[in-house]
């Protein structure tokens, strides 16, 4: 395993990260022993940063996490979770809200302090809320010593790019603009550096898009988004490789990128994951394969209410 450091945090994480979304039945129904056969062996294999929210499976995702915690001594991972988003459409980024919000996760997980406390996809909240509220209230909230760093996730960059410009936050996790076919967050990334703000990546597969599985049923793409990356998945399989493969390796190489999180939901995922580390990425197929994503490139989908006139600014304005 390789592992970079997080911004101005003093974090060494491993470049491949352990997102937990599907240990809440996001991606399918699981069988929970495999979600905890899951997390021991990715400790075992040198993965160190761990990603889940309330949000997942409302609340079985920490639950699942916390019963895997359990027998793992709590120096041997960094833990990351969120607040702020409890439902598809129920969001509250209160102080009172986000600070009792903590407390149930530090129970559910069974640990007694977070490593990275997020707010969970910013852009459905009010941005004054967030920059005046939340976030000074989660700094309070370090003083007790129950969380250790503050940050924010959400999708669209120009969104994360105000926030960040506008608060003190230590982190910032993007999701989905890394990937073979969506690289926008390369416009994110110089100013998160040169703020000194820690950069996570999340979803290297597009949240499915770029596996040999089915895409879920509330995936937000396109048709033609999902028609070109299946096109794209079965040219890799006529080549011999897993699309997942390649994509993974794609998203790892960037050093301006801490950590990559990769959604894992049984032990076979995180062993396959583990191996594409330290392996060549095959720019032959990369080009082959961006090519045939060319024409939806960096398209992504509207997120939150990015549209609304309060938020129509871009990363640049
Ligand atoms: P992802 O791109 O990591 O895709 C996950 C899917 O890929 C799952 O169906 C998983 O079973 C499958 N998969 C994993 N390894 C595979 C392999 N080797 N071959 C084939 N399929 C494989 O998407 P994600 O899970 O949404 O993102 C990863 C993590 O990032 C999440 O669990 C979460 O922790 C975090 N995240 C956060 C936010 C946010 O804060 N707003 C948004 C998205 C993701």
């Amino acid at each position: 395993m390789e592992y970079r450091q997080l911004g101005q945090t003093g974090l060494k994480l491993s470049i491949l990260g352990f997102g937990a979304s599907g240990l809440g039945d996001v991606f399918g129904n699981i069988d929970e022993s495999d979600g905890i056969r899951a997390v021991h062996t990715a400790i075992d294999l040198g993965i160190n940063f761990i990603d889940v929210s309330p949000y997942y499976g409302l609340t079985k995702a920490e639950r699942v996490l916390g019963t895997a915690l359990k027998q793992i001594p709590r120096d041997a991972y960094y833990l990351a979770t969120k607040v702020g988003r409890y439902g598809e459409r129920d969001f509250d980024f209160s102080a009172a809200r986000v600070i009792a919000s903590v407390d149930e996760s530090l129970k559910r997980l069974h640990v007694d302090y977070i490593d990275i406390i997020q707010c969970h996809d910013i852009e459905f909240g009010s941005l004054d809320q967030i920059i005046n509220e939340t976030i000074p209230a989660l700094r309070d909230l370090q003083q007790t010593g129950k969380v250790r760093y503050v940050g924010i996730s959400g999708l669209p960059l120009s969104v994360l790019h105000y926030v960040a410009q506008n608060s003190e936050i230590d982190t910032v996790l993007s999701y989905c603009h890394y990937t073979l076919n969506d690289t926008s967050m390369l416009k994110l990334i110089p100013y998160l550096k040169e703020w000194q703000i820690g950069v996570i990546n999340a979803s290297p597969f597009g949240m499915g898009l770029l596996t040999e599985n089915k895409v879920p049923a509330w995936h937000p793409a396109s048709a033609e988004i999902k028609a070109a990356c299946a096109e794209a998945a079965q040219y890799c399989r006529s080549k011999g490789v897993a699309i997942a493969q390649l994509a993974l390796q794609f998203s790892i190489a960037n050093a301006d990128i801490t950590t990559t999180l990769v959604g894992i939901t049984n032990p076979d995922q995180i062993k396959a994951n583990v191996q594409c580390v330290g392996q060549a990425l095959n720019q032959e197929l990369l080009a082959e394969v961006q090519h045939i994503l060319a024409p939806i490139r960096d398209v992504s989908w509207p997120s939150g209410r990015e549209h609304d006139k309060e938020f129509q600014f871009t990363i640049y304005g």
